[in-house]
């Protein structure tokens, strides 16, 4: 699945990037999650998610087109 869109709520922006993470709580089985992020709203995933200690990467979208 592509994400496309920003996941930050509300926002409907191009995502650029994508945010991956996991929660080592649920995701035990060494899943990860993607958010997608606009240039805008990066960062502020990415301290989100770091605070928490989820935080894993930045990918560029672009990156994985085939
Ligand atoms: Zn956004």
């Amino acid at each position: 699945m592509t994400q496309n869109k920003c996941s930050r709520a509300g926002c409907g922006h191009q995502a650029l990037k994508l945010v991956v993470w996991r929660n080592p709580k649920i995701h035990t089985d060494g899943r990860t999650k993607t958010w997608g992020a606009c240039e805008e709203h990066e960062s502020f995933l990415v301290d989100y998610l770091s605070q928490r200690g989820f935080f894993l990467r930045l990918e560029s979208i672009e990156a994985k087109r085939d």
